[in-house]
C-alpha cells in the first residue's frame, strides 16, 4: 500500500501516519517527492481496513498495490484452471456450450429441447428447477419435481446438467441432482451460499452480479475456492446500464480482463447478456471471439409459452445456426466444440 500526503502535510502529519501504521506491525518509508511525500507501506497481512487512513489529517488518498484475491489469481496459479464435468473438459482447447430453457416446465417441454439440442451437439443442458425471479407472483420453478425431472433427462440424453441453487436450504438437494451447480447473479454476493458451494467439491457455475465490478466477480469465486473449491467456472451475463435496447449490457470485454487476471475458466451467457433474441446469435459470434470458454444459452421450441425468459430463448433453428457459427469461428482460433 502507498499512502499520499497532501502537499500541505506537514512533517509531523507525516510522522503520525507512521507511527500508527508501525503500531499495528507494519513497516513505513515516507519518501519525499518534489510536490509531496508519499509513504511506502510494506509487512504484515494487513488486519485492518486501510480506508481509516484516509481520514488522517494530510492524507490525501492511498494506493493498494497488492490485490484483495489471492487463489483465483494467475500469480498463484498461473496455467488455465480446467474444470472436468463428467467427460467434458470446460477451460481447455474445447469450446463447451450449455444449452435448454431457462425454466424447467413440463418432462414434455424438457425431453423436446433436449432432443433438439443433444442432436445439435450440445453436451450439458440447462434448466432452472428453483427460479430466482424478481416478482414474487412470477412462476416460481418446480422446485425438486423439476429436479426429478432433469435426472430423467441426464438418464435418457446422457446429457450433463447445470441447475441453479438459489439459497442454502436447497443447495444440497440440488447437488445431488445436478452435475454443475448455477449460482445466479442475484446470489452471486450470497456469502454464505458461496461458502456453502466451497465445501462441495463440485463444479459450479458462478453468474457475474448484475451490477458487479470484475473485482467483485472475482471476490466472489475467491469465497468458493477459499473453501477448497477450484472447481469453478465464471459467467459473464451482463450488466445493468442505460441501454434499453437490451436487458443488459453484455459486457464482452470481461472476457480477455478475467484471463488477464484470472486462471479460472469463463463462459458468456448471451441470453441474459442481451435479454433480446435477436441478438443472442451475434453475441454468441462475438463472446467465442473474445476468447470465452463456452456459452450458456436459452433455447426454447414454444418461446411464446414459455414460463420465464420467452423473449430471450431462441428457437432450435437459430441454435443449429448458432452452432455452425461458433464452430466456424472456433476453428480461425483453434478451438473445436466438445
Ligand atoms: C438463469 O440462468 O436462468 C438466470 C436466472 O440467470 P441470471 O442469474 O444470470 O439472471
Ligand atoms: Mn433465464
Amino acid at each position: 500500500m502507498i499512502v499520499i500526503m497532501r502537499r500541505s502535510a506537514n512533517r509531523e502529519m507525516v510522522r503520525n501516519v507512521c507511527r500508527e501504521l508501525q503500531a499495528i506491525g507494519l513497516k513505513t518509508k515516507p519518501i519525499k517527492g518534489t510536490s509531496r511525500v508519499t509513504i511506502e507501506v510494506s509487512g504484515g497481512e494487513m488486519p485492518f481496513d486501510p480506508e481509516g487512513i484516509l481520514s488522517r489529517p494530510g492524507v490525501e488518498d492511498i494506493v493498494r498495490v497488492d490485490k484483495p484475491y489471492r487463489l483465483v489469481s494467475r500469480e498463484t496459479s498461473p496455467g488455465d484452471t480446467v474444470v472436468q464435468v463428467g467427460d467434458v473438459a470446460v477451460g481447455g482447447r474445447d469450446l463447451v456450450v450449455m444449452a435448454g430453457p431457462c425454466s424447467v416446465e413440463s418432462r414434455d417441454q424438457c425431453r423436446t429441447i433436449a432432443e433438439k439440442v443433444a442432436r445439435l451437439g450440445v453436451k450439458i443442458f440447462r434448466a432452472g428447477a428453483f427460479k430466482p425471479r424478481t416478482s414474487p407472483y412470477s412462476f416460481q420453478g418446480l422446485g425438486e419435481a423439476g429436479l426429478e425431472i432433469l435426472a430423467g433427462i441426464r438418464e435418457e440424453f446422457g446429457l450433463l446438467l447445470v441447475t441453479e441453487a438459489i439459497d442454502t436450504d436447497t443447495i444440497d438437494l440440488v447437488a445431488g441432482y445436478t452435475d454443475i451447480i448455477q449460482i445466479g447473479s442475484r446470489n452471486m454476493q450470497n456469502f454464505s451460499l458461496l461458502k456453502k458451494a466451497g465445501r462441495r467439491n463440485q463444479p459450479i457455475l458462478l453468474k457475474r452480479g448484475m451490477s458487479a465490478t470484475i473485482e467483485e466477480f472475482l471476490m466472489a469465486a475467491e469465497y468458493v475456492l477459499a473453501e477448497g473449491n477450484t472447481n469453478v467456472i465464471l459467467c459473464e451475463r451482463g450488466v445493468r446500464t442505460f441501454a434499453d435496447h437490451t436487458r443488459n449490457t453484455l459486457d464482452l470485454s470481461a472476457v480477455p480482463a478475467v484471463k488477464q487476471i484470472s486462471h479460472l475458466p469463463i463462459i458468456v451467457d448471451p441470453s441474459h447478456g442481451t435479454g433480446r433474441r435477436n441478438q443472442v446469435v451475434p453475441m454468441s459470434r462475438a463472446a467465442i471471439a473474445a476468447g470465452a470458454d463456452g456459452l450458456l444459452i436459452e433455447v426454447h421450441h414454444d418461446p411464446v409459452r414459455a414460463l420465464s425468459d420467452g423473449a430471450q430463448s431462441i428457437s432450435p433453428e437459430m441454435f443449429n445456426q448458432l452452432m455452425q457459427d461458433v464452430r466456424g469461428i472456433g476453428a480461425l482460433l483453434d478451438r473445436t466444440i466438445a
